[in-house]
Parts: C-alpha cells; structure tokens; sequence
C-alpha cells in the first residue's frame, strides 16, 4: 500500500510556468514530475549546456540538415494538423510542430548554446512528452523539412547532458550492460526458453523452441518484454512457427531482443550495438532471414 502512495506522489501535476525564460519561451503546461529531469538539471552548468550544444549542432556533416528548416520554414502551418499532441490539444498552436522547434532547437541554435538549465528542462518536457517523433509532421510540410530529425537531435542534445525520462533512461542502460530491454541475462534468457518448451510440449508434443540451430532459415528477435512478463507471445511464436513448418531458431548469446530504446534517447553508440548484436547473431547462425516482433 506504501509503494502505490509514493508512486501517486511521483506522477502529481501541477501547473507550471518557467520564470527564468524569457516571456516568448514561456509555455504553460502541466508539469509531470520525473527524476530524469527534475534531479538531473541540478547538474548542469552554462559551460557544459554551451559546450554540449555545440559539439551537435557543430558537426560539419550535419550542420545543414539543422541550419535548412530553420532557414526554409515559412510558418505556414501545414504541418499541424498532421501532429495529433496539436490536434488533441485544441489546437493549442504551441503544440504545433514548427512551434516545438522554435522553443527548443532553433533557440539554441540562436542564442550559439547559451541556454539556461530551465530551459533545457522546458525542451525535455517538448522533446519527450509532447513529441514522439513519428515523422508525420514531416510528410506534410510542402519543403519536405525533416522537423522529426530535429526533434530527435534536441533529444541527442539532452541525452548527452544526461536529462532523459527515468524509465527510458534506465531501460537504455539496460540496453548498454546487457543489449535487452529489461536487465535479462543471457542465463535467464536461455532458462526461459527451455522451461517454455517444456511447458507448450505438454500440449503440442515434439514442439521445438530450438536454440542456436545453425543454417536455420530464420532467426527469431522478440521484444524483451516477451520472455519477463509475456512469455504466451513466446509461447503463440513458437507455436505458429511449428505449425507452419518453419524451419527456426533464437540465438543463446546476447543480441536476440529487437527493442532498441537507445534509438528514442538518440543514444546513437548503444543503438549502434543493438542492431550489431542482432546482426552478429544471424552472421554466426547462417541464418537466411531475421523475423522480429512488430
Ligand atoms: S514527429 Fe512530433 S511534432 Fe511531428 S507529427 Fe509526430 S509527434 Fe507531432
Ligand atoms: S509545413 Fe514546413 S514550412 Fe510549414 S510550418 Fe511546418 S515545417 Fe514550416
């Protein structure tokens, strides 16, 4: 019962507006409370804001995918109606794509990286709650602007200075130690799937759930939530794949779940990892294809 208490306490809202930013910036919202900004703000200096800003924003390859819509857009709004935090909130225009860009990138990009610790909580809040980087917005605007690039980089941004939501957070670095979702071990990951087998077998006799079958035709990746807290989707794959006479198997080393969290922080080094241990996995396996959970 104490345990529910403190979670109601962490998810309180309240109304908030952000007195330090300048009367142009200020939004006004319902603050969400949440560690990954409120205690990691507490860090930041104007030094390393500046610095982390401009090691982005500076690099030569990417400087004129940031610099093009900030130069381009004409505010025209096109890209509105296709947001749905816009559409759901009463068209509020600060919700609207191009909006989310002023508050966030284009003013670090105007002001060279001299932001305020506030203001990068307020582009945390915009970045990862009022944007899920869908790439919607991006289709409709008639200059073809990449706004969810954008939008992505501001989340690179924050990642680096290390004001990233808890939960993602503490999932990515799962990601970093172990390459699944949910700090699953490889010997965790391999019991599972023989007690699975086990178990379906008392029903479907001869069911195989094969590990490391080498010149399989496919290599299975489920989601890590799947084999922690959903093992009948492992159970229907296994399943579907013996009744359709699929020749199959999952790796045992690490590299087989598909999620990659580290994608939405735009933490690109661990990302990277993910997809190579996936990769790894198929090369060693000789499989001919990967199937991987939706
Ligand atoms: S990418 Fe973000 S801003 Fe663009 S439509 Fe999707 S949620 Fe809205
Ligand atoms: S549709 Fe394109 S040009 Fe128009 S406001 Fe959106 S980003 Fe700017």
């Amino acid at each position: 019962m104490a345990e529910v208490k403190a979670v109601e306490k962490e998810v309180k809202i309240e109304e908030v507006l952000e007195p330090s930013l300048d009367k142009e910036l200020r939004i006004k919202r319902k603050k969400v409370v949440d560690p990954g900004f409120d205690e990691t703000i507490k860090r930041l200096t104007p030094e390393k804001i500046e610095k982390t800003i401009n090691a982005v924003l500076n690099l030569r390859k990417t400087a004129a995918r940031f610099l093009a819509p900030l130069e381009t857009c004409i505010h025209c709004a096109l890209c509105s109606d296709a947001c749905q935090y816009y559409i759901s909130h009463d068209k509020d225009p600060t919700y609207s794509p191009a909006s989310k860009l002023r508050l966030t990138l284009w003013e670090m990009i105007r002001r060279k990286g001299k932001v305020s610790p506030e203001f990068i909580k307020q582009c945390a809040r915009i970045a990862f709650t009022e944007c899920n980087i869908c790439h919607r917005c991006s289709m409709y605007c008639p200059f073809g602007l990449d706004i969810t690039y954008q939008i992505g980089m501001v989340r690179r941004i924050l990642f680096l200075l290390g004001v990233v939501p808890h939960n993602i957070l503490d999932q990515d670095n799962s990601q970093s130690a172990t390459l699944t979702q949910l700090w699953i071990s490889q010997a965790d990951w391999i019991d599972t799937i023989q007690w699975l087998e086990d178990e379906t077998r008392l029903e479907y006799k001869n069911l195989r759930l094969p590990i490391e079958k080498e010149g399989a035709e496919v290599m299975w990746a489920p989601l890590g939530t799947e084999p922690k807290i959903a093992t009948y989707h492992v159970v229907r794959t296994a399943i579907i794949m013996n009744v359709a006479g699929i020749d199959w198997t999952v790796p045992s080393r690490d590299g087989w779940d598909s999620v990659n969290m580290a994608m939405f922080i735009r933490d690109f080094e661990t990302m990277q990892r993910v997809v190579l241990g996936l990769y790894e996995n198929c090369l060693r396996l000789k499989v001919k294809r990967l199937v991987l959970t939706e």
